[in-house]
Formats: structure tokens, C-alpha cells, sequence
């Protein structure tokens, strides 16, 4: 599955993805992953939103227990992040079937689509509109660079626009979902477990702050008569750092425009994007709050105007307590009854194993990145497992996994899913 996946959209100069929303490659992805439901025997949906769903079992059942991620990237993104998820779906369906699983409810495998948001602006759109977070109003504002807006790009891909909507319905038949992701991160590669647990996803927004002073001659002007917004920018940013150090949050300004943006003129207005996150709301508030009042501070030494706009917000997500300490304890439990890895010992049902604790000792982290799993969360019991990543690198081509880990994952998932639609 890795060897087919692994030439769609990919850049040559980059090595990294382009998979984005209602493209040919994301249409390559989607067939993929139709081909692997039919290969599989399994009923091929694509919902009202474009979401794609493989189903064993009843597709209008009740209790489905659900399991997928997303195949889109970011601009050159790495091969894990979405389709490591995807593929590990499939593969641990084969290890049930390998084990001899007897399912007592529906399984489906789910491919979201546009999680990114690397092409219309907003992430998770596939999951936002069906757990009605986003309205069809709302998505069809949405406009990609080329001024293609969503309707139209989902025209031309052959998804009919006009059945977009909120899916309670469907979501209703859900008893649980379940989310493999590569680490964004590097709390994994600390220590001896290949996988871990998702507490909650940390909360985070994007706040866009207006610097503006006074365009003049770069040549003629002298230093104490300019008011340049680039000095505030400036300084702001290097508050942001220093705000997030001393509070454990996060804190970044990787996007700037200039205007009017020449080597030879003081800018008139530099504006520049916040992505904040931290562990708790309070906190995340606190940071932006200190970021504000540094620029704006900055803004009246330098005589320039600051105007902050809060663009975007995702409070706290809590995963289901209950499903997540159950996933917990049950790798935990098979953990030690398969003796750490490495182990090929008595006990030992597949052909990895993960963790080389006891009970108690499966990891169990935040993140700061947002997921579909984040976004349901709010109306399905929502779980989130992560495979090691080494490098903590990620929305990079650098982003990696070993296969060993991989594999550990593939075999938690397994186990998860037997736990939860086996029995
Ligand atoms: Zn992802």
C-alpha cells in the first residue's frame, strides 16, 4: 500500500506532497483508497461531503466502530501524516481477518477529505461540515489562490456541491472513532514505546496583527523621522518568543505580507500571523494577551498603529476519557502479556509488539496540532493513537516512521479495534 501511495503527488524538486483538496493527485489518493475497499470486499460510500467510507458490515448499522485519517497534504508535506492512518486502517482490518476476528458490529474504514485546508485556507473542512462546525453557506465562501471556490473545485472533481451539509444522522451510528497519526512531535522517541495515547488536542487559534506606520524613501529619510512598522513587527515577534518560552505554550509568526514591499521604501503596513497554542485556554489567552500588549507598547515608541484580529479559534479538545484510558489499559494489559518488543515470546499474537512497560505504561500525550478526530470529538467517543516519529518532524518530507514502529502501530490498532468491535 506504502509503494502505491508513495508517487501520488509528490513534487520532484521537493521530494515533498501535493496532495491537495479536489486536485488530480487527491483524486489518485481517493482512488487508491476505493481500490483497496474493493479489494477488501468492502462497500465503497462517499458521503455528502466528499468524505469516503469502506464499510464490513452494514453501512446503516448502529454502533460502527469507525477507523481513518486523511490522504490530502500540506505544501510538501511529508508521507505520513494523513495516509499513515489510512493505510494502517487497512492493514490492521487484515490482521483481524489474519486472527480469525469475529465482528459484532460495522467497521469502516474513513478517508477525510481537505483536513489541511492547504488549498481553501480552513483545515478539517470534510469533518467540520459533516459534524456541522462548518456551514454549506461558509464552505462555499471558501476560495483557493486561483480564485476557484469550493463548490466549483468539488463540480469539477464530480462531487455534487448542493448535497453539502451537517450529517448528525451518521455521525449517529458512530460508537466510537478512532485515529492513528504520526507524532508531530518527539515525546515518543524519548522513550522505549513505539505508540502512544492522545489526551487532548491543545487549544489554538490564529490572531492577525495590523502594523501600520508610514511609507517614505529608504535613502532620504532620516531615523528619527520614520515610523516603520517593520521595527514593531520586529519586536513583536521576538516578544512572541520570549512570552511562549517562559509559559510552555507555543508561538509563531510564519507569515508576513509587506506592503508596499521594495527594497528601497519603509513599509506602510507590515502585516504578520500569530499561531499560538497552549495547554489550556487560560493560558493560550494569557500569551496572546502578553503578545498584544508588547506590540502594541512597541507601536507607540515607534509611532505605529496596531490593530490585532483573532481569525481563528479551536478550544480545548478533551478525547473521550472513558475510550481513552480503556485504549490505554488494553495495550497496556497485551503490552505485558507479549513481553515488550522485541519479544516473540509465549503470548505473543502478532507480528510486532509495542511498549516495554507494564500496566500503566503506554504514553500518554497532548498535541498541538489539530485533527478530524479533534474536530468529531464533540459528537463521536473520539480516540487518537500516535506512531513514533524519531525526528519529531513533520508537514515536511523529513516527517518519518521506521516500519518496525509502523508495523507496532498497525498491531495496536488491531487490538483496538478488536476490543471495541469484536466483543
Ligand atoms: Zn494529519
Amino acid at each position: 500500500m506504502w509503494r502505491e501511495l508513495s508517487p501520488i503527488g509528490r513534487d520532484r524538486d521537493s521530494g515533498g506532497y501535493r496532495r491537495y483538496a479536489w486536485t488530480g493527485a487527491d483524486a489518485d489518493c481517493r482512488a487508491w483508497f476505493r481500490a483497496q475497499a474493493e479489494s477488501r470486499g468492502l462497500t465503497h460510500e462517499v458521503d455528502r461531503n466528499g468524505n469516503q467510507w469502506a464499510w464490513l458490515g452494514d453501512p446503516a448499522g448502529r454502533d460502527a466502530v469507525v477507523t481513518g485519517s486523511h490522504l490530502d497534504s500540506v505544501p510538501d508535506g511529508g508521507a505520513f501524516d494523513g495516509p499513515l492512518g489510512v493505510v494502517s486502517a487497512f492493514a490492521a482490518l487484515d490482521e483481524l481477518r489474519a486472527r480469525g476476528a469475529e465482528f459484532s458490529r460495522p467497521l469502516a474504514i474513513s478517508n477525510f477529505v481537505d483536513e489541511e485546508g492547504a488549498r481553501f485556507g480552513l483545515a478539517c473542512v470534510g469533518s467540520r461540515l459533516t459534524a456541522g462546525r462548518l456551514t454549506a453557506e461558509q464552505a462555499g465562501r471558501l476560495t483557493d489562490a486561483d480564485g476557484v471556490t469550493l463548490p466549483q473545485a468539488m463540480e469539477r472533481a464530480g462531487h455534487d456541491p448542493e448535497a453539502v451539509g451537517a450529517d448528525p444522522e451518521r455521525l449517529g451510528r458512530i460508537a466510537a472513532f478512532v485515529e492513528l497519526h504520526v507524532e508531530q512531535g518527539r515525546a515518543l522517541a524519548e522513550g522505549p514505546h513505539p505508540v502512544g495515547v492522545a489526551s487532548a488536542i491543545w487549544p489554538h487559534g490564529r490572531w492577525r496583527f495590523d502594523f501600520r506606520g508610514e511609507a517614505n524613501h529608504a535613502g532620504t529619510t532620516r531615523l528619527a523621522d520614520r515610523r516603520d512598522p517593520m521595527l514593531t513587527y520586529a519586536h513583536t515577534v521576538l516578544a512572541a518568543r520570549e512570552h511562549a518560552a517562559g509559559t510552555g505554550a507555543l508561538a509563531t509568526f510564519g507569515k508576513v505580507a509587506v506592503d508596499p514591499n521594495g527594497v528601497n521604501a519603509i513599509a506602510s503596513l507590515v502585516r504578520g500571523w500569530l499561531d499560538s497554542r497552549a495547554a489550556d485556554e487560560e493560558t493560550l489567552a494569557e500569551l496572546v494577551g502578553a503578545v498584544e500588549r508588547s506590540a502594541a507598547e512597541h507601536g507607540a515608541a515607534d509611532g505605529v498603529g496596531v490593530e490585532v484580529t483573532r481569525e481563528s479559534f479551536t478550544p480545548v479538545v478533551e478525547f473521550a476519557g472513558g475510550l481513552r484510558d480503556r485504549l490505554a489499559a488494553l495495550l497496556a494489559r497485551l503490552d505485558a502479556e507479549r513481553g515488550g518488543p522485541g519479544s516473540a515470546g509465549a503470548g505473543s499474537r502478532g507480528p510486532a509488539s509495542y511498549g516495554a512497560g507494564g500496566p500503566g505504561a503506554v504514553p500518554i500525550l497532548p498535541t498541538g496540532a489539530g485533527h478530524d478526530a479533534g474536530v468529531l470529538s464533540a459528537a463521536v467517543p473520539t480516540a487518537m493513537l500516535y506512531v513514533r516519529n524519531p525526528t519529531g518532524v513533520s508537514h515536511s518530507p523529513a516527517e518519518f516512521a521506521t516500519e518496525d514502529d509502523c508495523t507496532a502501530g498497525v498491531v495496536a490498532l488491531a487490538d483496538v479495534l478488536e476490543d471495541l468491535a469484536c466483543r
